[in-house]
């Protein structure tokens, strides 16, 4: 499938243009929204362009736009927002990788944090908000970024699910033998025989009322291991937002099993 999209421009509207004008300002950034996503979208003036020219670089989320001189930065972005499906089914054909490093946005909590990378420091993580941007901290030797921030994710997981299988136990009147977080794929989480509860990690990333769920989901396992009526009763009458939370999954779930991977 081709890369890119060019958009043919009228020869006579450049041969208007005057000869001489104020500089024309050079790149703008914006999101634009890809089918749920929000891509960042960059518009370059490039003054060897023909036309406006939209490619969605290896290796990189973001989208880049071209645009000829004499055309605004604003067409370019316009033609980016025409663009919106295209751009999304590309970034899913592709399945890229968000690798824990610095500089890198992740959702935390279904929202989105810029890792940041603090040198000198002891190797803890830490969350924190400047001027508006969420950051994920991570000190220490940058060759441990990944280890560190993804052990830390972790144990927010941990906790997280503890406490809100804790409560739908109690709701329900059941009881698990032990809780873990587990890199897994496959699912997002399993509920054994035994009472033991298993997740994967990455729940983490989602907003708080989708983790809520898996835990309401498979703390409603510990009384029916199966998924008849009599289980989504059970899940419906504790969770009421459980069907929110399945549509959520349904959409981007996929995209959070690429994040941290390596
Ligand atoms: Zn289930």
């Amino acid at each position: 499938m081709n890369s890119s999209f060019r958009q043919d421009r009228r020869r006579a509207r450049r041969a208007q243009e005057p000869r001489t004008r104020a500089p024309e300002r050079e790149e703008l950034l914006a999101e634009v929204d890809c089918g749920g996503r929000m891509v960042e979208v960059m518009v370059r003036r490039q003054p060897r362009a023909k036309r406006i020219v939209l490619r969605l670089p290896q290796g990189c989320p973001r989208a880049v736009v071209s645009v000829p001189p004499g055309v605004a930065l604003s067409e370019g972005l316009a033609f980016a927002r025409s663009r919106a499906d295209w751009i999304a089914r590309r970034l899913d054909e592709r399945g890229e990788v968000v690798p824990f490093a610095h500089g890198m946005r992740i959702p935390y909590r279904g929202e989105e944090h810029v890792i940041m990378h603090v040198p000198g420091r002891r190797g803890t993580v830490w969350r924190e908000e400047v001027a508006g941007v969420r950051r994920l901290c991570v000190a220490g030797d940058e060759a441990h970024l990944p280890r560190r921030l993804t052990d830390w994710l972790k144990r927010q997981a941990r906790r997280e699910l503890l406490k809100s299988c804790r409560k739908y136990a109690a709701a329900m009147g059941t009881r698990f033998s032990r809780l873990s977080v587990r890199d897994q794929k496959s699912r997002w989480g399993s509920c054994s025989s035994k009472g033991s509860l298993s997740f994967s990690w990455r729940v983490i990333l989602a907003p708080d009322f989708v983790l809520d769920y898996l835990a309401a989901h498979e703390v409603a396992h510990l009384e029916e291991m199966n998924h008849s009526p009599r289980f989504w009763r059970l899940v419906d009458a504790h969770c009421p937002h459980w069907k929110e939370a399945e549509r959520w999954l349904k959409k981007h779930g996929a995209g959070l099993h690429l994040i941290g991977a390596s």
